[in-house]
């Protein structure tokens, strides 16, 4: 099989390592391209990189050599992975899409539009048909979004619960990880000896982009989910996974069994056998004291989400806590997996 070409835009950043890292030998995508901003572009990958690299111990062979480029919509590839500072990424994205590319973007910039899906493979698949009404705004090329990393967790743990027993209101308090600053990102006299109750923009996105993701979508328009959210959010000087603590009030009754039952059976992937799908998505931890980020985060090569220490809640119905790794589930690996289930449903992938 020919590979699709892939590009990723910020490249250097974060999330752009992580892409790197996760693409670098994956069965259907091939790294075409690498773009960034201009004090990148024009240096190959290892120079642009100097002292940068974080996720492993060396830059993979493959993409020491590439060229940074800018990003402009001259790549050769079809798939446009985008880890671009939200500063930057909205009309970027948009012009890669009106030149035809399919953008699978990580950035908040255009989550909330009306005409393109917030996607969670697991989650909302059939979001996907709103793609055709971006025809009008960009013609072939279309942009699809992953939520805010926080959100991913947990929307990934409220899912099942959703479907099983209904929902009526939640509260998450979380412990967030450096790496989700992006990089440098919080100062470490900031963050070391201490937590950091507040990020900036993170408990609206986290309210907001649940119930788009938990909603329906109805005569061409979404159906935001009749669910009340309220997040508190706080960073932690922990390297890399998202802990939430979380409490729900449900739709009807539940004993621990069905709720932990909900959380051990929901595979609703398991047989499009997509390469980045973890099977199962959702690992439920028995022990007392899981799940840690340091033990956790890198379950089912950091795309499952571990749920833990499930049990009554004094106020509303359950409480229990989620685990994510922020950089791949939340980031890089939802964007690669978003393209792949775009692949297997045939969704504006079928030349290379
Ligand atoms: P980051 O480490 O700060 O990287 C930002 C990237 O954007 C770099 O490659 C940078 O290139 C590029 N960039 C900055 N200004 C640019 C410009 N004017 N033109 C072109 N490229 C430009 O950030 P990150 O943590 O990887 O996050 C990337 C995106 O993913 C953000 O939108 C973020 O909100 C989102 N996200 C992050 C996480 C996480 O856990 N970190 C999770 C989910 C979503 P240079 O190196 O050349 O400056």
């Amino acid at each position: 099989m020919n590979k699709i070409k892939v590009g990723i835009l910020g490249a250097t950043g974060m999330v752009g390592q992580r892409f790197i890292d996760l693409l670098q030998s994956h069965p259907w995508f091939e790294i075409a391209e690498l773009a960034a901003s201009e004090k990148s572009a024009g240096k190959t990958y290892e120079e642009a990189m100097e002292g940068r690299w974080k996720v492993s111990a060396e830059i993979p062979n493959k993409v020491r050599k590439m060229k940074v480029k800018e990003c402009k919509p001259n790549l050769d590839c079809r798939i446009i992975f985008s880890a671009l500072d939200s500063s930057v990424a909205g009309p970027i994205e948009e012009e890669f899409a009106k030149n035809g590319y399919v953008v699978s973007s990580n950035s908040r910039n255009h989550r909330m539009d009306n005409d393109v899906p917030l996607l969670i493979p697991e989650v909302n698949p059939e979001h996907l048909s709103i793609i055709k009404k971006q025809k009008q705004r960009f013609g072939k090329g279309f942009i699809v979004t992953n939520p805010n990393c926080s959100a991913m967790g947990l929307v990934m743990a409220l899912k099942p619960l959703q479907d099983a027993f209904g929902l009526k209101k939640v509260f998450v308090t979380t412990m967030q990880a450096v790496s989700g600053a992006g990089y440098p990102g919080v100062a470490s006299l900031d963050v070391l000896d201490n937590v950091v109750p507040y990020i900036g923009g993170e408990e609206e996105k986290m309210e907001s982009e649940s119930l788009k993701l938990l909603g329906n979508v109805k005569n061409d328009k979404f159906v935001y989910a009749d669910i009340k959210v309220s997040a508190q959010c706080n960073r932690v000087n922990v390297k890399d996974g998202h802990l939430e603590a979380v409490n729900v009030e449900l739709g009807r009754k539940a004993t621990l069994d069905e709720i932990k039952n909900a959380f051990k059976n929901f595979n609703p992937l398991k047989k499009l056998n997509l390469p980045s799908a973890p099977n199962p998505p959702i690992i439920v931890r028995e022990e007392i004291d899981r799940p840690q980020p340091k033990y956790d985060r890198d379950l089912g090569n950091g795309m499952a989400v571990a749920v833990g220490r499930i049990r009554k809640c004094n106020i509303l119905d359950y409480r229990f806590l989620v685990l994510s790794h922020n950089t791949i589930r939340g980031a890089a690996g939802a964007a690669i997996l978003n393209a792949e289930l775009m692949k297997v449903k045939g969704v504006g992938l079928n030349r290379n």
